[in-house]
């Protein structure tokens, strides 16, 4: 027997799962990966797995939205970021982690929960009763996905995102590439000389590389129409690359700030920038794996492999994974839910994570913790007090529950134009004065919520 049945143990699942089990409810969590099942992305059994890049973005919570939601989250014991902590690696002002050390820690952290049940099994239909939430993601299970939309009477649509292609280190040239993080910015986390391998192009390379994005073979669109919109954050490269010759050299092929130590002149003893750049980040803690920074991509395998490795310094690179494209499923959450993300016409069940038109693993964490604590809430026969707007999470939340268009409804991910503006500061002071307000706000909410068991 069970207080609550969380169907989806990615995660917004499994940081809902440990709010409500710290809080003292039995949780059944129910991952249908392990029983036989797997979605288009994921590649292990593992709870929280990163089906993409391995960066929780910038940790900067003094000038950055989704650092802002960092600090929030470990203000309330997020189970994320205590694993995201102790698998972090290197990645200049950015978080990122091991994937398998996190997806393990999550693991260990909730099989070990006395609350905790992790059933390894596929949910085909919405309960008829029972407290739920549903946090599948944007891979849901066709025969659930299909179950909503009868419940909501809704089809809304999927749309696209793509991962990025993954190297081996050791297939690298590093007679050609360096390593440097852009101004040499660096943390706590960061390796002495940089946390990027950049890979520096010319002018005639650089040329010669984008027409090979625009000409290579792309992989066809079966399931889904051909107008489905790209969310901005996760573009393939070849789409941004069709937008204009140089639109990639103010994108993901920035060369700002990185001093190629091959190409030294009087003038610039450290080296000048290239004319465009590919970075890799390291994606594991061994550092054997690197993946290739803003490279998500629908090109065809072997189209893939051929044109990358035309960038210098990765001529005989090895690829432990190719760049894919895959649905994204979500609901119109601004007029299918009410404010606690309880769905409007079957009130026993939450929604958490993507699903709800987040984006992004943080958004997606934070809002299976906020949902954690509607939940446990309700369990205790309490009245939720939900986060201010001014903070990361009332932002996120406020956005998702209604004050989006429905008509134009989106994924987003945390930024400062969600939250109420400060038009009164100065343009340079502004981002200090969200985040400054912001955790002034969470601090006095904390102390009045009443967010812990009576
Ligand atoms: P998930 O983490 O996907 O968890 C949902 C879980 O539910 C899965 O474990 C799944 O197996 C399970 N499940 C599904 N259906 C059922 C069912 N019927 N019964 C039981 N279990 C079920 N965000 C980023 O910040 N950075 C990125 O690089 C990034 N790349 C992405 C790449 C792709 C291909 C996709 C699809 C998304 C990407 N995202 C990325 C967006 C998003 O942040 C992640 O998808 C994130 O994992 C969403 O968290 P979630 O908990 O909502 O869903």
């Amino acid at each position: 027997t069970h207080d609550i049945h969380i169907i989806g143990g990615g995660l917004a699942g499994s940081e809902a799962a440990w709010q409500l089990a710290q809080r003292g409810f039995k949780v059944r969590l129910s991952e249908m990966r392990g029983g036989g099942d797997m979605t288009p992305a994921h590649q292990t059994d593992g709870l929280a797995e990163l089906v993409c890049s391995n960066s929780f973005r910038s940790d900067d919570d003094e000038k950055n939205a989704v650092g802002l939601l960092h600090y929030e989250m470990r203000a309330l014991d997020s189970l994320v970021m205590r694993a995201g902590e102790a698998a972090r690696v290197p990645a200049g002002s950015a978080m990122a982690v091991d994937r398998d050390i996190f997806s393990k820690g999550v693991q260990r952290a909730l099989e070990d929960h006395p609350n905790v049940t992790v059933v390894r099994e596929r949910i085909d239909s919405l309960p008829s009763s029972g407290l739920t939430i549903v946090a599948t993601g944007p891979l849901t299970a066709q025969a659930l996905a299909e179950s909503i939309v009868g419940a909501t009477g809704q089809d809304r649509l999927a749309f696209f995102d793509a991962i990025a292609p993954i190297v081996h280190r050791e297939s690298i040239d590093m007679d050609i590439c360096w390593i440097q993080s852009r101004w040499n910015k660096r943390t706590e986390a960061s390796n002495e000389d940089g946390d990027y391998i950049n890979c520096p192009m010319t002018k005639e390379q650089y040329r010669a590389f984008h027409q090979g994005l625009l000409d290579g073979e792309k992989t066809e669109f079966r399931e889904w129409e051909t107008d489905t919109p790209y969310f901005e954050g996760c573009m393939p490269i070849e789409v941004m690359a069709a937008r204009g010759v140089e639109t990639l050299r103010f994108g993901p092929m920035k060369p700002v700030g990185l001093d190629n130590p091959r190409d030294t002149t009087p003038e610039f003893p450290q080296g000048r920038w290239p004319h465009a750049v590919v970075q890799l980040r390291q994606d594991n803690s061994l550092g054997t794996l690197w993946n290739m920074v803003g490279f998500q991509t629908k090109l065809k395998y072997g189209a893939q492999v051929e044109l990358f490795r035309t960038i210098p310094g990765l001529e005989n690179a090895e690829f432990a994974r190719l760049g894919g494209l895959h649905r994204n499923t979500f609901l119109n959450s601004p007029t299918l839910l009410d404010r606690q993300l309880r769905l409007k016409s079957a009130p026993h069940i939450r929604f958490a994570g993507q699903v709800t038109g987040c984006e992004g693993y943080v958004e997606s964490s934070a809002v299976g913790l906020m949902v954690g604590l509607m939940a446990a809430s309700e369990l205790a026969g309490r009245d939720w007090t939900p986060p201010p707007r001014t903070t990361a999470m009332g932002a996120l939340l406020s956005h998702i529950t209604g004050d989006a268009e429905a008509e134009t409804y989106q994924p987003m991910n945390i930024n400062f134009g969600l939250f109420p503006p400060l038009h009164e500061v100065g343009k340079k002071q502004r981002k200090e004065a969200y985040t400054g307000r912001a955790k002034t706000d969470l601090a006095r909410w904390l102390a009045e919520a009443a967010l812990e068991p009576a």
